[in-house]
């Protein structure tokens, strides 16, 4: 490699994450690079990834996409949040809602004087005093960015969506603006003999494809990072234990629900997630404790609606790529790791990992200090979510079969057990800098799946009895009307469909 201008940016794989990150570097790097983006319609794309959180609705506004044409381009609905089902007792939900829960107090969050009321004989759940949550139940949305005449957070949302016509419509946009795309299954990939630096991709039309710079978006087979580089793979299997997805389209249902339900097996979850035209579903289990055949009936008999097609089995790893850029290629997507889509995050990964590489961009060369930051910063992040991940596992509260026993005596990471056991004793908890997950959302969890804490803030204690409750009384009120103001979900996309 020398050290000219990075010019010729080769793309390998059309999926979400091969389109996406296209998106991106041609609007803001279109001027300075050339972008070529392979893919093979005959390998194809992994077909599921429709659910995601809120970062997506300023990602998509970047890329210049208007929102309604997204909805009608995706048949799109809104996410409000994710229902957890059945996952502290057959029959038991919560749900982790985006936005805030109740209204904070400077230094005290919210939970604490929400715990302390609990302790007085309130048993409204925590969720009780989030907006969104109140909203997705009744199947309610507006954009409403806060509640009137307050200072309050309004409905805070993300998408889901069909993920193939997500992929064509970032096609159709990346190719207006200057993206090459060739069709063609890649063979064969050579590499320079001293610096081991990606040179060429040769393609079974013959076709040669070179570039200075590669972005690995080829999904689970990770061509150039793995099998061309073999970039070593951090296992995470032993903390999260599923290892395979059976999938499934079923026909819609009568309400269009805002927000994806997560509904705990005997081995795994079930995920539903409404879109307009149709119900996306799928059973993710560890292939320890339920096979495929089982996996596939499990899904069929827990679906609301009549499948459409057959279940289709996805295994994978969990875990990440030691280094997610290596040399000149840097992995995005499912190449460069998966955290299971337990809090639909991969797609925002994907996002995170192309904003990043654009700050990294390399001018002459690519530098070994760059690509060092550059793999810390994504170590860092994905370390975090994992741990978010594996908190819902770990304290389940199932204990008929033995999958969940097991979530339950499980070791887990040292970074996870500190923040359970400082929440347990003190009601605190605290994400940590520049982490995904905010401590509402670690708060709505662990509440939800019955973590309670032994003690809360001593700033609790401050507010009399009345006061306590007649603040949890009129934000209860607040809410309730808010909600009663908002149309419903279906009436919104109606509303979208009609401008
Ligand atoms: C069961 C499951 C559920 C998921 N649910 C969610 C979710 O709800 N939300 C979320 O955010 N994420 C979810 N994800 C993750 C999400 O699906 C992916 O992050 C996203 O689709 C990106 O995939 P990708 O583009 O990396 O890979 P793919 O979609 O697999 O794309 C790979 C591309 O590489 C190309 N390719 C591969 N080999 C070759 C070759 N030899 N020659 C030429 N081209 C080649 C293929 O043609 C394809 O275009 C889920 C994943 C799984 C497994």
């Amino acid at each position: 490699m020398t050290d000219s201008k990075i010019k010729q940016v080769v793309i390998v794989g059309g999926g979400t994450a091969g389109w996406l990150s296209a998106a991106l570097l041609v609007k803001v790097l279109g001027k300075a690079i050339n972008i070529t983006l392979v893919e093979s319609e005959q390998v194809g794309t992994i077909g599921v990834g429709e659910a995601t959180i809120p970062p997506i609705v300023d990602f998509n506004r970047a890329l210049g996409i208007d929102e309604k044409e997204f909805l009608s381009a995706t048949n799109g609905t809104i996410k409000l949040g994710i229902s957890f089902e059945d996952w502290t007792g057959i029959g038991d939900s919560y749900m982790h809602a985006f936005g805030g829960v109740g209204k904070n107090l400077a230094f005290c969050d919210f939970h604490h004087l929400w715990l302390r009321s609990r302790n007085l004989g309130n048993n409204k759940p925590f969720g009780h005093y989030s907006l969104n949550y109140r909203a997705a139940c009744a199947n309610k949305f507006a954009k409403l960015n806060n509640i009137q005449g307050t200072n309050l957070p309004g409905l805070v949302y993300a998408y889901h969506f069909d993920a193939g016509l997500y992929a064509k419509l970032l096609r159709r946009i990346s190719e207006a603006q200057g993206v090459k795309r060739i069709e063609g299954f890649i063979e064969q990939v050579t590499t320079n003999d001293e610096s081991g630096f990606v040179e060429e991709l040769h393609l079974r039309d013959g076709q040669v494809i070179k570039g200075d710079l590669f972005i690995d978006c080829s999904g689970l087979a990770a061509l150039l990072i793995d099998k061309t580089l073999n970039t070593g793979f951090e296992d995470w299997s032993h903390w999260l234990p599923c290892d395979r997805a059976v999938a499934v389209p079923s026909k819609s249902i009568d309400e269009l629900r805002p927000y994806t339900r997560s509904i705990a097996r005997s081995a795994g979850w079930q995920w539903q997630i409404p879109l307009q035209h149709r119900l996306g579903n799928g059973l993710v289990y560890s292939s320890k404790y339920l096979s495929d055949e089982e996996a596939s009936q499990q899904l069929l008999q827990g679906l609301d609606s009549e499948a459409l097609e057959k279940p289709r089995v996805i295994s994978f790893k969990t875990g990440r790529r030691l280094k997610q850029w290596h040399k000149n290629v840097v992995s995005i997507g499912l190449s460069s790791g998966f955290l299971e889509p337990l809090e639909s995050t991969s797609i925002h990964l994907i996002q995170t990992a192309v904003t990043r590489l654009i700050k990294f961009f390399p001018n002459t060369g690519i530098k070994q200090c760059e690509v060092d930051e550059f793999n810390n910063q994504s170590k860092a992040e994905y370390e975090s979510v994992r741990d978010f991940i594996i908190l819902h596992y770990k304290i389940n509260k199932r204990s008929d079969t033995k999958f969940w026993r097991d979530c339950q005596r499980m070791d887990i990471p040292t970074s996870l057990a500190a923040k359970i056991s400082l929440f347990k004793q003190s009601g605190k908890v605290f994400s940590n800098y520049n982490e995904l997950f905010t401590d509402i959302a670690w708060q709505q969890v662990m509440l939800g799946q019955g973590l309670i804490p032994d003690d809360y803030h001593p700033m609790a204690d401050t507010l009399t009895v009345e006061q306590i409750s007649d603040l949890m009384t009129s934000l209860d009120t607040l809410i309730e009307r808010t909600v009663e103001s908002v149309p419903t979900h279906q009436q919104f996309l109606g509303d979208t469909d009609s401008n």
